[in-house]
């Protein structure tokens, strides 16, 4: 509680310091939308009673995500239906686990859902969420894709502002996860989501990240015990060593590995560690992906990382993991960060990384702190947040499209295509629709502060091997008990939250 509200002191401190002086009202605004009533669950009717279907937007493991706009307000959503249990006969316990975490956790950087419909008859789920227009995927696509696009990308690469808000933003979402018990274990870029400056969107939410599919999210207690593994858990380039190494504990430490490999990807447009997967089923043991690892980093030691010692992959010597080779010796993070910089440059820098994206020294120190081979000595979220990095010019902000008070964006990144652009005359959303950030409106205030856990704990321990939730009816049922009372009973009820 003690480290919110200083959080929050710092946030203050820093509008002062930059002369941002909303960032009082803006907080409460936001506090204020945190609080929100739990979202409600339908059973009654289908989702497209009360939402005009629009393009797919995304594919996730399990299931599809539509854009579509409310019948009612005009707002836009994004839809996830999610395919049927394994067998065919019921609700995916992955949507399960999924709802039941994001209605516990309220916070700006992490995705609101709005409400949920369930279908008896077929069975089947859609969860309605607040609609973000860009992920970060499509935005380091941006770049890669137009470098010489001087006009809406005029740095060429991402420039510090942005990296840094993106970072703030995301690590002030994790840090209010992993204060909840949830670690997410599937981060990476497509799954980092910013708001748009559309003008239906709320001003203290343009250029609002949100962390986004909590479909492989589990809680866990501390001290961390054995989360028994059901198979995938976070794609490759993202995954951390110790969890590649065969380690069957997770830690908070897995997602600070992946927002680490997703701050180097910000700056150099691609990923740092780009392992060729092996497609075997099963946990089977990822070689390339250590050793793109290595190449940079170096090889591991019991020396800074004992726990090594009992990591089965290492203890078995798997593919002579325990043998360091040459190209083994590590270029450092820096050195690799620098040149692939360099690489994806634009042709008018003439080999050198624009001014406005060269990251400081202090920003390097923070990606090696959060890419510490050992899960133990790793930063936590909370610490990243305190760093130097943080503290220095340009300040992170509350839009990550625009310097406080700048009348237009740094970059002016695409749109999705999409149907459903015109919001049908009459309905609130009608006027004015449309406008990324490079024509909409002044981004507002400052980020609001993490809440405080308003959520709870979100309750239980840490899940097991989803049980599977058979029967929509059951799951109807479970999912309709709601109110703070109901927390811990609803989570002991799931299947994979004993
Ligand atoms: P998921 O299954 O949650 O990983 O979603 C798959 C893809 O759908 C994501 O990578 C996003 O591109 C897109 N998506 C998911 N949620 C949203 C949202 N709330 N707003 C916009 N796009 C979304």
């Amino acid at each position: 509680m003690n480290i919110q509200l200083q959080r929050g002191q710092q946030y203050d401190s820093q509008a002062q310091r930059g002369g941002q002086g909303q960032g009082g009202t803006q907080n409460q605004q936001a506090q204020q939308n945190q609080t929100a009533a739990t979202p409600p669950i339908s059973s009654s009717s289908s989702v497209w009673d009360k939402f005009e279907k629009g393009d797919k937007i995304g594919e996730g493991t399990y299931g599809l995500v539509y854009h579509a706009r409310s019948k009612e307000t005009g707002g836009r959503y994004a839809i996830k239906q999610f395919k049927g249990g394994r067998e065919g006969d019921g609700v995916s316990p992955t949507a399960i686990r999924e709802i039941m975490l994001l209605r516990e956790m309220r916070h700006p950087n992490i995705v609101k859902l709005e409400s949920a419909y369930i279908n008896r008859s077929e069975p089947s789920l859609w969860l309605a969420f607040e609609y973000a227009e860009y992920d970060l995927y499509e935005m380091i696509k941006f770049h890669r894709d137009h470098k010489e696009n001087t006009r809406d990308n005029p740095f060429g690469l991402m420039p510090q502002y942005i990296v840094k808000t993106v970072m703030w933003h995301l690590l002030n979402g994790l840090s209010y996860m992993h204060q909840h018990w949830v670690v997410h274990r599937d981060l990476k870029p497509s799954n980092v989501l910013v708001m748009g400056e559309d003008p239906a969107v709320a001003p203290h939410q343009h250029g609002c990240v949100k962390i986004a599919d909590f479909g492989l999210a589990r809680i866990f207690q501390s001290p961390a015990r054995p989360l028994s593994d059901n198979g995938v858990v976070v794609t490759i380039w993202y995954r951390a060593p110790e969890l590649l190494l065969g380690a069957r504990h997770y830690t908070r430490a897995v997602d600070v590995w992946a927002a680490g490999c997703i701050f180097a990807e910000l700056l150099t447009l691609k990923p740092l560690f780009q392992g060729q997967e092996r497609k075997t089923p099963g946990n089977v043991f990822q070689a390339d992906q250590l050793d793109k690892i290595f190449r940079v980093l170096g090889h591991p030691s019991i020396k800074n990382w004992p726990e090594l010692e009992v990591l089965p992959h290492w203890v078995e010597n798997t593919d002579n993991v325990r043998v360091k080779r040459p190209e083994w010796s590590g270029t450092g993070l820096h050195t690799a960060v620098l040149e692939a910089m360099r690489g994806a440059a634009p042709s008018w820098a003439q080999g050198h990384v624009p001014q406005e994206c060269v990251p400081p020294r202090e920003a390097i120190d923070l990606m090696h702190r959060m890419l510490d081979f050992n899960p133990s000595t790793r930063t936590t979220a909370e610490e990243c947040l305190r760093h130097e990095w943080f503290r220095q010019e340009p300040k992170p902000g509350p839009n990550v499209f625009r310097l406080p008070g700048a009348s237009t964006p740094l970059v002016r990144y695409p749109r999705r295509p999409m149907s459903l652009d015109r919001v049908p005359a009459g309905l609130p959303g009608a006027a004015g629709a449309g406008g990324g950030p490079g024509d909409g409106g002044g981004g507002g205030g400052l980020p609001p502060p993490p809440g405080p856990p308003g959520g709870g704990r979100a309750g239980g321990g840490p899940g097991g091997p989803g049980g599977g939730m058979r029967g929509s009816s059951q799951a109807a049922a479970m999912l309709a008990q709601s109110g703070p009372q109901g927390k811990r009973r609803r989570m002991e009820n799931v299947p994979g939250f004993r």
